[in-house]
């Protein structure tokens, strides 16, 4: 059984290789190049399929000259909004997608043919024959907690290797004093990245260290100050752990300004509630009131219900986010795939329910971020670092079924992109940024476990991040092509 299964994927490894020139591949010589892996022909020498496409040549409109530098042909492309997949061809001219076309195509001698149209190619544009992989946006990971570690691995490879290609870190009320600053120290990065205002900073900026107390209006003021200047140096908006000291010591009072601030220039509220296990519906009831009367966009983050005696408050959970919407508030949340916490990392405890992850991949509102941490040196202190993405792949929609492709690519992707006005990212079409992923659903494993927390997962192909291949056949190239997320106001 092994022997057979390395003979697959050693087949399907060859029917990705990319090429350094366009190559051609007739009509004829396309299918037996999938099925062989015999298509890593040099364009000097065409030498099949020549009658197929004489007929063509007599037959079809004008050619196109196209400035294409990159073409990836006949996968199934996902394409991020949750609609159907469908084959397709997908071509990068730079950093963007310059064209998405349905069907299935084929080269030859530098022309690309796609139904009744023809397409002349660059020289040097790279070919990958996709056949039948899948083609999805690469995922955005809106929650997460590696400012050390991209300080010393700026090519964070443990993220793209998940097919991660967008980041925002700052969560949970720790940030940076300094976001300019801290974008200076982190220089060219593998992935795209944007960082988010910490409460934690705000308040200790404002208040000085000793800021476990109520805070004065003159010390609101200064932050409602130093909010608005990070909004407009780009940062999406502020993120609060209200469970944690010393910003537990929020009033409603401080939160309501800071909120109408937010809201007053489209930033986005990002909340770790005050209680995420006894007092966890009273925590939501109190962040509503305040979206619902400020009107600023409220991110939830990891929504769950901790420990067992809490788990049954999670249909209620579920509930008050539908109700909140219904009545206009603009709330998003995120959750990871893990069945227990960070404080649960180290005592074998299970600390949340399948039943409910389940229930929360089944909601409109909720889509996925990994709420992950990387220490400077690498270390974890949860497998979720590691493995969350490709385990929505491997386990809930391959083993388990809970989800449907397309669903789980637009909780990775178009959902989180849409909710955090990611300009021009987080889908397949013309126009965005070219972050992709290419991979066959069957090859894509998670393999970070509560006891071994930092084995990389295996199975994205490609990994293109602004047009560039940030993992090659499975490797991760070294590319540094990320770029600052920008995010419409
Ligand atoms: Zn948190």
């Amino acid at each position: 059984m092994a022997k057979g299964r390395r003979t697959m994927f050693d087949r399907s490894r060859r029917e990705f290789i990319l090429q350094g020139l366009a190559w051609s591949v007739s009509l004829t010589g396309l299918t037996g190049c999938a099925a062989g892996g015999t298509h890593q022909q040099s364009n000097k020498e065409p030498n099949r399929g020549v009658t197929t496409t004489e007929l063509q040549r007599k037959t079809l409109p004008d050619i196109q000259d196209v400035d294409w530098d990159l073409i990836i042909t006949n996968g199934r492309v996902i394409d991020g909004t949750g609609k159907p997949g469908f084959s397709g061809t997908v071509a990068v001219t730079k950093d963007r997608i310059s064209s998405v076309m349905e069907g299935n195509a084929n080269i030859d001698q530098h022309v690309l043919y796609m139904g009744t149209e023809r397409y002349r190619l660059k020289p040097d544009c790279q070919v990958i024959l996709a056949d039948g992989a899948c083609i999805t946006p690469g995922f955005i990971d809106v929650h997460t907690h590696n400012e050390e570690y991209l300080k010393t691995n700026p090519r964070a490879e443990v993220r793209l290797l998940q097919g991660v290609t967008s980041q925002i870190g700052g969560n949970c009320g720790e940030s940076v004093d300094d976001i300019p600053r801290f974008y200076q120290r982190l220089g060219d990065l593998g992935i795209n990245y944007g960082q988010l205002m910490g409460y934690r900073n705000l308040r200790r900026l404002a208040m000085g260290e000793e800021a476990e107390r109520e805070a004065s209006s003159r010390e609101i003021d200064r932050m409602v100050d130093l909010l608005q200047q990070g909004l407009q140096a780009g940062s999406p908006g502020l993120s609060f752990a209200l469970e944690y000291a010393p910003q537990s010591s929020a009033t409603q009072r401080e939160l309501k300004i800071l909120a109408e601030a937010l809201a007053h220039h489209r930033g986005i509220m990002a909340t770790h509630l005050r209680s995420e296990s006894v007092q966890l519906l009273e925590s939501i009831d109190e962040m509503a009131e305040i979206a619902f009367e400020s009107g600023v966009s409220w991110q939830y983050s990891h929504v769950k219900a901790l420990f067992r005696d809490n788990w049954d408050k999670y249909p209620a959970v579920l509930q008050r986010i539908s109700d909140a919407v219904a009545k206009g508030v603009d709330l998003w949340g995120d959750m990871y795939l893990y069945d227990f916490s960070s404080w649960d990392f180290g005592t074998g405890r299970i600390s949340i329910s399948e039943e409910n992850i389940q229930l929360g991949l089944a909601h409109p509102r909720l889509f996925i971020a990994s709420d992950s941490g990387l220490y400077a040196n690498g270390r974890v202190s949860h497998p979720r670092a590691y493995g969350n993405f490709p385990k929505m792949l491997a386990h809930y929609v391959r083993d388990r079924q809970v989800i449907s492709l397309e669903e789980a690519v637009a909780k990775m992707s178009g959902l989180p992109a849409q909710r955090f006005r990611i300009s021009g990212r987080g889908k397949i079409a013309p126009g965005y940024k070219a972050d992709m992923l290419i991979f066959r659903l069957e090859d894509v494993q998670d393999r970070a476990e509560r006891n071994k927390p930092n084995l990389l997962p295996v199975g994205m192909r490609y990994v293109f991040v602004n047009g560039q291949a940030a993992v090659k056949e499975g490797e991760p190239t070294g590319n540094r092509s990320g770029q600052r997320l920008h995010f419409n106001s």
